[in-house]
């Protein structure tokens, strides 16, 4: 039974109690990183914008129906 070769799991190992920005899925150590990465890469001029796709858009009402088409997003209020 030779010529296989295991392929070690490494990857979603790091789940420590670090804080992972959830748009482009750095982490950092410290929570004020963290918002200062994303005030600075992410958030910019529009003030909302899709965790999930990091689109952004220039009002709720926006990024709501943008969350509803593509993400299937049930949004109650
Ligand atoms: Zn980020
Ligand atoms: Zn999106």
């Amino acid at each position: 039974m030779l010529g296989y070769s295991e392929i070690p799991i490494k990857s979603k190992m790091n789940f420590f109690k670090k804080f992972q920005c959830e748009v482009c899925q750095e982490k950092f150590s410290r929570h004020e990183e963290l918002m200062n990465h994303q005030e600075i890469t992410h958030f910019k001029d529009s003030p909302y914008d899709c965790k999930v796709c990091n689109e952004n858009f220039h009002s709720m009402s926006e990024m709501r129906d943008h969350l509803r088409k593509k993400h299937s997003y049930k949004i109650d209020r």
